[in-house]
């Protein structure tokens, strides 16, 4: 296994939209326990493989207290939704920043596993709010898109400077 480079924000690579997998290869596998590997390293609850550069629809998570309870996403989709939370949010490729958002409260989701089963799931509280993050990242989208356009420049200015230094 392997830790992998995470893109930051603003880099443009972060605003592509992955591909659907069609196919559950060896490599995918270890793609996905890298994904896993780096996830717990950074400390992070999930990280989508847009933001390793590599543009296919997966995403890891893991919200559970002692990170032991890893969940593998492949292609996933909302398929039901019901009332809207507003949660502070934070992000791998956006590091130090944490901000209210506002999404959807619970979520039904479909996906697949890495044995290639497609199961769907309920979620809530802040397995919702990280699906709905990571999801948006195979889309290209980041939190921060969700804030006003002067906290959006504020925060793209802090990254860029933190690059340099
Ligand atoms: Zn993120």
């Amino acid at each position: 296994m392997a830790e992998l480079d995470i893109l930051i924000f603003p880099d443009d690579r972060l605003r592509r939209v992955a591909s659907k997998v069609d196919d559950i290869t060896d490599e995918r596998r270890a793609l996905v326990s890298n994904m896993l590997e780096t996830m717990y390293a950074a400390p992070g609850i999930g990280l989508a493989a847009t933001q390793i550069n590599v543009h296919e629809r997966i995403v890891v998570v893991d919200v559970s207290e002692k990170g032991n309870e890893p969940l593998v996403l492949i292609n996933p989709e909302i398929v039901a939704v019901e009332g809207r939370a507003r949660h502070e949010e934070g992000c791998l490729s956006i590091p130090g920043v944490y901000e209210q958002v506002e999404r959807d409260e619970h979520i039904k989701f479909a996906a697949i596993d890495i044995d290639g089963n497609p199961y769907e799931m309920e979620a809530e509280g802040l397995l919702a709010v990280c699906v709905q993050h990571e999801i948006d990242h195979l889309d290209g989208k980041l939190f921060v898109d969700y804030l006003s356009a002067l906290k959006k420049r504020r925060i793209k200015k802090k990254m860029l400077k933190h690059e340099k230094e």
